[in-house]
């Protein structure tokens, strides 16, 4: 951005007033700082300027220059006034459109808004365009080529920004308009529907299911200028204009909401977004639908004779009030289980975790994380003392190497998937390590192509080539860091070809990835589930993070760090605020009586002492009679929970069960009691994104029907236990939250709106937060960074003899999780079902062509996918997502976990195939 590229002063005059710009500032930066304005139409804050279109033109001591790409000169005097100039600009405009049709003015664009500005008029324009045709086949991305004026900002929106390359200029001289691709139809193009070209262009050429007028091209929009969005010709200006933060994943993208008559017209990323900076996907861009679904639930359903019918809200709370105290008190407060949802608020999470340790008594509640990210928790935890990412997204930017394992960044996080192929595109070394061939693989300079299960050979086996050749920070150690001696001691069994034996990684390719790393100044890792969910995941972590801390790349101002990605939108947030078994908010435990004295202080009630049960144990104690009743917040476990027959059977055995939920998805289908909750779209509250980042969610819309937020659901269900829950509103749940909880101290809805987004640990509202950590101390009880001698074990479930093929589990760019909402948009004509990836030796040898159905089978259950063939999976590796109910691929997953956090093992199940 044009901020982020001028340093130092300049000084110079614009039409006769003084104005400093930074070092490596342009014109157009010195007219913007002196108050002023020129017209533009191939500028974008997010490009580096093209100076293609010479609307900019400014008068200068030199003769006539291009404002957006001439250099800011010390003592240059800039007249944006100049008669000649502008006579000129407006010849440049009116050459520029007369080919383009007249229809054009009544656009809301940036062309027709310089075009009245300059007053060029109707009759510049042409009647009737050049014939040149539209491309309708894409639900997001519509083409009207007459109306292209080959600026190029969405074929650079799509080089530098998405980095997708998906866009070229096609046709010669005035016939030059966009193409997707070879030119085929847009649909069938590598475009990834981010909606950064629709975005961007200026003339209406691209434009989404319906347009807004953004302005990309004015650095620091308000909201209040946002809020005279307009819409092309026949449509009505947005009522509203609300700005959120992405419900999809962990990412935590700035949107803003536009809606009218309690619908919403667009979704747009907001330039001053501080994570996306004006990018988004195509979930946070358009997959938005869901919302407005005639299949949201609306009101509450209660089950009568084995069927759930419709009820009113008294009589669905008075049943779940009814039954959880008669379970409570007739089988002990630890016969009730809740699991919290990582798609709902901190403060909605702060309010369940309450609700079970207050009006039920029991710590059984626990989230998503556990069968995600909780070895990042536990690991990261022990190697540096906190349970969040170390460095803040901006970091990634200033990498000289990024090292990426175990996740698929462009499908599962794709804004910052994104960034990071920009940082390789800029230079920097990008390593990858994953078994698929994925995007990033195939960018990266060095692809560790490790079997699934063997993450900590490799790390183990990098960090001694790190040792060996004399990569590591002596004194960083020395003065930081325990734990070397012991690791030396480990790492002497895993020299490079023992490394190849145990994960497949070539000792060449090992190598030059501990090279690359090794001797970078400011090396990042970024990771993902590929390293947690493994029976060793916490291994996975903790050896992980050995690098960052040999390298003394963690806990310095330079950058680098160690990064969860963290899958669902709030599934950080979930973990802080306490929707943990065995932590009261802000990690603390629930064991420390210190801990619980305070917290019983302001609930006004004893906190049970005993930790609770983990998400598996809680089906495990169900099977056993312990659990008699579970309380499921926003998550549809059937779906997304491994081994789904033990997960029904779980359900089957307890006497009730809530579902608090936005669709009938297959865990409400068996609930007692649904109760219609909200989406992110509906909600007030905050997520915390994956570098710890609070950021404000705010309602666009109102819940449907009788459907209420989900913060005031549970704060009905506590009252129908009889018990006041008190925090009267989302602002006063986090007060509260950070009043008994250090960490989160000086966070408060109030700070958020007025300063966007502040990172934990924020001790004091004076306190600016701490977006890099442990910049003077590890926050470990010794203060220092712990290094972890742990050896390769072997998976739970390797493949054998009678399930020879590895089967991956994880996600897809278009579907998120189990679907639920994807499903409902026009995600679906993109992606409309789920297919197996299988390589095409396996394909072969199977005899099975593309689409050829295909019966996958494990220990526990067979689905049956077509095929998709492709080498983007490894001979003996499949690949499935679970986003579609007909493709249930948590039939197959195993109960193997890590042994530290019960994490399922869901990147490795072992599977035989045959052609159904
Ligand atoms: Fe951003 Fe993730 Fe939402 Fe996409 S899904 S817009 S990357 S937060």
């Amino acid at each position: 951005m044009t901020g982020e590229r001028v340093r130092a002063a300049v000084r110079l005059r614009v039409d006769g007033e003084p104005v400093e710009v930074a070092a490596g500032g342009t014109l157009l930066d010195a007219v913007r700082a002196a108050g002023g304005d020129v017209p533009t139409l191939c500028f974008d804050d997010r490009l580096a300027p093209s100076g293609a279109c010479r609307v900019c033109l400014v008068r200068t001591g030199r003769g006539v220059a291009a404002a957006c790409t001439t250099p800011a000169e010390e003592g240059a005097e800039v007249r944006t006034d100049d008669r000649d100039v502008a006579a000129m600009v407006r010849r440049v405009l009116e050459l520029m459109v007369e080919r383009i049709p007249e229809r054009a003015l009544g656009l809301p664009t940036e062309l027709a808004a310089v075009c009245a500005r300059l007053g060029v008029e109707a009759s510049a324009f042409d009647l009737a365009g050049r014939g040149l045709g539209r491309d309708d086949s894409h639900p997001y991305v519509r083409l009207d080529a007459d109306l292209c004026i080959a600026c190029g900002r969405c074929v650079r929106m799509c080089d530098e920004v998405q980095g997708t390359f998906a866009l070229t200029m096609a046709g010669r001289g005035a016939d030059t308009v966009v193409a997707a691709g070879a030119g085929g139809p847009w649909v069938e193009s590598d475009c990834v529907a981010c909606g950064g070209c629709v975005d961007s262009c200026p003339s209406g050429a691209l434009s989404g299911p319906v347009s807004v007028l953004t302005s990309y091209a004015t650095a620091g929009s308000t909201p209040a200028a946002r809020t005279s969005l307009t819409l092309p010709s026949g449509g009505r200006p947005a009522d509203l204009v609300t700005r959120t933060t992405c419900g999809y994943c962990g990412v935590g993208c700035t949107l803003d909401v536009h809606t009218r008559d309690s619908g919403i017209l667009a979704v747009t990323p907001a330039l001053d977004g501080p994570v996306n900076r004006g990018h988004a996907c195509v979930k946070g861009r358009f997959a938005y639908g869901f919302v407005r679904s005639p299949d949201r639930l609306t009101t509450p359903l209660v089950r009568r004779k084995g069927r759930l019918e419709p009820a009113g809200w008294d009589e669905a709370l008075a049943v779940v009030g009814r039954e959880l105290a008669r379970i409570r008190d007739r089988h002990g407060p630890d016969a009730i289980a809740a699991i919290s949802s990582a798609r709902s608020t901190n403060e909605e999470n702060y309010l369940l975790q309450k609700l079970m340790r207050t009006a039920i008594g029991t710590n059984n509640v626990d989230n998503c994380s556990r069968i995600c990210h909780a070895p990042s928790a536990v690991g990261l935890i022990a190697s540096f003392g906190l349970a969040g990412g170390t460095n803040p997204a901006e970091d990634l930017d200033v990498a000289d190497c990024i090292l990426v394992a175990g996740a698929n960044v462009t499908q599962a996080h794709p804004v910052i998937g994104a960034r990071i192929a920009q940082a390789a595109l800029r230079g920097a070394r990008l390593v990858v390590l994953d078994p698929r061939r994925t995007e990033l693989a195939r960018l990266a300079d060095v692809h560790l192509r490790g079997r699934p299960g063997s993450n900590v050979a490799v790390f183990n086996g990098l960090a001694r080539l790190l040792v060996d050749r004399g990569h590591v920070d002596e004194e960083f150690l020395a003065a930081r860091a325990d734990g070397l001696e012991e690791l030396r001691e480990l790492l002497a069994d895993y020299p490079p070809d023992r490394v190849a034996e145990l994960s497949g990684v070539p000792p060449d390719a090992l190598a030059a990835a501990a090279e690359a790393y090794g001797t970078a100044r400011r090396p990042a890792i970024v990771y993902g589930l590929g390293v947690t969910e493994h029976a060793h995941g916490t291994d996975g972590v903790r050896t992980l993070a050995n690098l960052a801390i040999l390298r003394g790349a963690v806990g310095t101002p330079h950058g680098g760090g160690v990064n969860p990605l963290r899958g669902q939108n709030n599934v950080q947030g979930a973990s802080d605020m306490g929707a943990l078994p065995d932590m009261l908010p802000g990690y603390q435990r629930v064991d420390d009586p210190e801990v619980r004295g305070r917290f019983a202080a302001v609930w006004g009630t004893p906190v049970p002492e005993r930790p609770g049960l983990r998400i598996p144990e809680m089906f495990d104690a169900a099977l056993a009679g312990r659990v008699r009743a579970m309380y499921v917040f926003g998550e549809d476990i059937l779906a997304t929970d491994p081994n789904s027959r033990h997960v029904r059977a779980a359900i089957d055995a307890c006497d009730f069960l809530v579902s608090q939920e936005i669709f009938l998805s297959a865990t409400a289908q068996v609930a007692d009691v649904v109760l219609p909750g909200s989406s992110f779209l509906e909600k007030d509250g905050t997520f915390v994104n994956f570098d710890r980042r609070f950021q404000r969610v705010r309602p666009a819309l109102d819940p449907p029907g009788q459907a209420y937020t989900d913060f005031d659901v549970l704060r009905a269900v506590g009252g129908a236990l009889g018990v006041d829950l008190g925090c009267p509103d989302p602002a006063a749940a986090l007060a509260e939250c950070g009043e008994l909880t250090p960490v989160f101290a000086g966070i408060s809805h109030e700070r958020l709106d007025r300063e966007g987004a502040v990172h934990w640990p924020c001790r004091a509202l004076d306190d600016p937060g701490e977006p890099r950590l442990y910049g003077t101390a590890f926050a470990t009880p010794d203060g220092r960074a712990h290094l972890a001698a742990r050896p390769w074990l072997p998976p739970g479930e390797p493949p054998d003899e009678d399930f020879p093929y590895a089967l991956i589990t994880g996600r897809r760019l278009v579907h998120y999780n189990s679907g639920t909402m994807t499903r409902r948009t026009p995600n679906l004509a993109l992606v409309p079902g789920e297919h197996l990836d299988l390589h095409p030796d396996d394909a072969r040898r199977l005899g099975v062509g593309e689409g050829d159905p295909v019966e996958v089978t494990s220990r526990r259950g067979a689905v049956t996918a077509p095929a998709r063939v492709t080498d983007e999976v490894a001979v003996g590796e499949v690949f499935l997502t679970f986003a579609f109910p007909e493709v249930p691929a948590n039939l197959l997953t195993s109960a193997e976990a890590d042994e530290v956090t019960s994490c399922p093992e869901y990147k490795l199940t072992a599977v035989r195939l045959r052609r159904a």
